[in-house]
């Protein structure tokens, strides 16, 4: 008889469990178990003595051609688990693609053409010379390229990845699902020579698997470009990780195991002993500060565009002077006249989908909200419709107040759809398009939209987070920032890092090729000091002002912090369960940590399950680990009751 111990898909705090078999297995082989009365996958981990004391269930069978893991891919999977306190047998199987009998059709790699049209500049040569010199004498050193929107950041991805693949070995390319567009790739694959793949959300579950077992075998190096998941992938022969735009929030997952796929990728590049280039035009606050204090001979700077073209010139709009009603202000609209007169273009940017934030009784104030979540419900005027963005709920928009019986319902805030009206009714002779995901559903109708941009059939794109991302605009002259201010009174530690980071990004779109570009920020705040670091671009006093706030409030990069979430059905139920674990928490504190909650998390109720935060925060990492350690392995969490445990959490909200 032979003793295994396995990695069991269960979502229960332990999923290491021990069976027998007559048949002998592999370490990384996947097999069918019994658990309680179902039958579960689990994945061969270590062989193990016979104890006495212990009754051994008897594995199924090995499922037949499954995929198998080599020992250093269960050693990442084995890490991750412990660094978010999540069941390691889950966060495998959760990695996995769809495990399939017979998947259909096949999967080619691009094969990238290098055109070499490009040459390096001085500046990109002598960051590309210092991180290779670095690579030589380290095996897995770690490099920040901090540059402005067009600085050539890419350029030099690209010129080391050529280099790694030379050498024999792979690429990995983790950047933010957003970027990953058709023109991105192809500019891409006229900069390498060598083979491609693309791993987003857009593939299918037989496509999935292929490109799986394909980088697990792989027999020749290639560039693997893909999304926060693809940090999984279990690549032959890495040879070095890029995390482009390493501050998007993408990189984080927030449902089931909540990983930073940046933070993953450190692990991964430990085990696979490769180095990681992180780069961003605006790195995060733990990044910029790491790099800047501990490794500073790592940390490369581009602060000019790769053409020499200046930086937009940053514009405050007063919106106490204009009014808060306005919706797009004077100075802003007569940008838009002049860019239309000289035949150039603008780009108006929201974070916001729909007509309005939300619909109200003018007479009796009565709000419009989700009956599942405590959120109001979003106006989207052209579908007649409201819809809760956090579970999707729809209504048609109603004509009647339910408790007055009022007609007139006012809509409150902006949204992309609101703003198209405004235009479209004051300046007809306009042409402006919404750039978002209620517009444009596929690949094919943002291509589409992008070639009318280019062949100037359109003169303003209105549009969300999609639209900052991944295009280069050759005629546009300004952008306009609307809304921002939600994000600068969203109660949060990281809204002023949050700001800084939309402002620059959106705002590095403007003036890339000819004109001189302008960018607009319309605001209530005007005197906030975060407007004055981002209009004079003074970014190095603006990570100073940042990381000493941090360092006085007690945050991250200074102090870490643990959120833990637990949400049911029952609202009793959570708050009770919720103060028991402070409780109990607050036995194996002994002082160690700060412990604050439980406090219901700013959207209590989402999809008709209420969530309770409990938040850990202490100056020193292992000491708050200690005390998390000692109650996760003895916690007794009802049944019924989910459980989060968010290590580095973006928010604690
Ligand atoms: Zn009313
Ligand atoms: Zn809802």
């Amino acid at each position: 008889m032979n003793y295994y111990r396995l990695a069991v898909n269960t979502p229960f705090n332990n999923s290491l469990l021990s069976y027998c078999s007559e048949e002998e297995f592999e370490i990384g082989d996947i097999v069918k178990v019994p658990l309680g009365r179902r039958t579960e996958l689990g994945l061969v981990i270590e062989t193990l003595e016979k104890e006495d004391n212990i009754e051994y269930k008897s594995i199924i069978e090995k499922v037949p051609g499954s995929l198998k893991s080599e020992e250093y891919f269960i050693q990442l999977i084995k890490l991750i688990a412990q660094y978010y306190y999540y069941p390691m047998g889950r966060l495998y199987f959760e990695s996995l693609p769809k495990l399939l009998k017979r998947p259909r059709g096949e999967f080619e790699p691009i094969i990238g053409q290098s055109q070499k049209k490009i040459e390096p500049n001085q500046l990109q040569t002598d960051i590309i010379n210092s991180i290779q010199t670095e690579m030589l004498q380290n095996p897995t050193p770690q490099f920040l390229i901090h540059g402005v929107t067009g600085s050539g950041k890419t350029l030099i991805y690209t010129e080391l990845m050529g280099n790694v693949l030379q050498t024999g070995k792979s690429v990995l390319f983790l950047l933010p699902e957003i970027n990953l567009t058709p023109q991105f790739i192809d500019d891409l694959s006229q900069q390498i020579s060598g083979k491609i793949i693309t791993y987003n959300s857009s593939l299918n579950d037989s496509q999935k698997f292929h490109v799986w077992n394909k980088v697990h075998d792989l027999d020749e190096p290639m560039v693997i470009i893909g999304v926060r998941s693809s940090v999984f992938l279990p690549i032959k022969n890495l040879g070095l990780i890029i995390v482009d735009e390493e501050h998007d929030h993408s990189f984080k997952q927030e449902d089931r195991c909540p990983y930073h796929a940046r933070d993953v990728a450190f692990f991964k590049a430990k085990l696979s002993k490769c180095p990681v280039v992180l780069g961003s035009a605006t790195p995060s606050v733990e990044s910029y500060y790491r790099f800047t204090t501990q490794l500073p001979h790592h940390y490369f700077r581009l602060d000019k565009r790769a053409n020499l073209k200046p930086m937009p010139s940053i514009l405050l709009v007063d919106k106490k002077i204009e009014g808060a009603e306005t919706i797009v202000s004077t100075p802003s609209i007569k940008l838009l006249e002049k860019a239309h007169k000289d035949k150039r273009q603008s780009i108006i940017y929201i974070n916001r989908l729909g007509y309005a934030q939300f619909l109200t009784c003018q007479k009796c104030g009565h709000r419009f909200d989700c009956p599942n979540c405590s959120m109001s419900l979003r106006v989207f005027k052209k579908k007649n419709i409201l819809r809760c963005s956090c579970c999707n709920f729809e209504k048609r928009k109603p004509d009647q107040c339910p408790e007055c019986q009022n007609l007139k319902l006012e809509p409150i805030g902006l949204g992309t759809e609101r703003i198209l009206e405004t235009l479209n009714k004051s300046h007809p002779d306009l042409k402006v398009v919404r750039f978002d995901r209620e517009e444009l559903k596929s690949f094919e109708d943002i291509k589409a939209t992008l070639k009318d941009f280019a062949d100037s059939k359109i003169d303003v794109l209105v549009g969300t987070q999609m639209i900052t991302k991944g295009h280069n605009f050759e005629k546009v002259d300004n952008v306009i920032i609307l809304g921002i201010d939600n994000q600068l009174n969203f109660p949060d530690f990281r809204s002023g890092e949050r700001v800084f980071q939309q402002v620059l990004q959106v705002a590095g779109r403007s003036g890339r090729f000819e004109n001189e570009g302008f960018v607009v920020v319309e605001t209530m705040n005007t005197e906030n000091e975060i407007f004055d670091y981002i209009k004079n671009y003074k970014v190095d006093e603006f990570y100073k002002f940042e990381i000493d706030l941090r360092r006085a409030t007690h945050f991250p990069p200074f102090y870490s912090l643990v959120m833990i979430s637990l949400s049911a059905a029952k609202l009793d139920k959570v708050m009770q369960e919720s103060h028991n674990v402070v409780r109990e928490l607050q036995l194996y504190n002994k002082g160690v940590c700060e412990i604050y909650g439980p406090k219901p998390a700013i959207v209590e109720k989402r999809v008709n399950k209420f969530t309770w935060n409990i938040i850990l925060r202490a100056s020193d990492r292992n000491s708050l680990r200690i005390v998390l350690d000692n109650w996760y392995k003895n916690n007794k969490i009802q049944s019924g009751i989910s459980l989060k445990i968010d290590v580095d959490p973006l928010s604690i909200n």
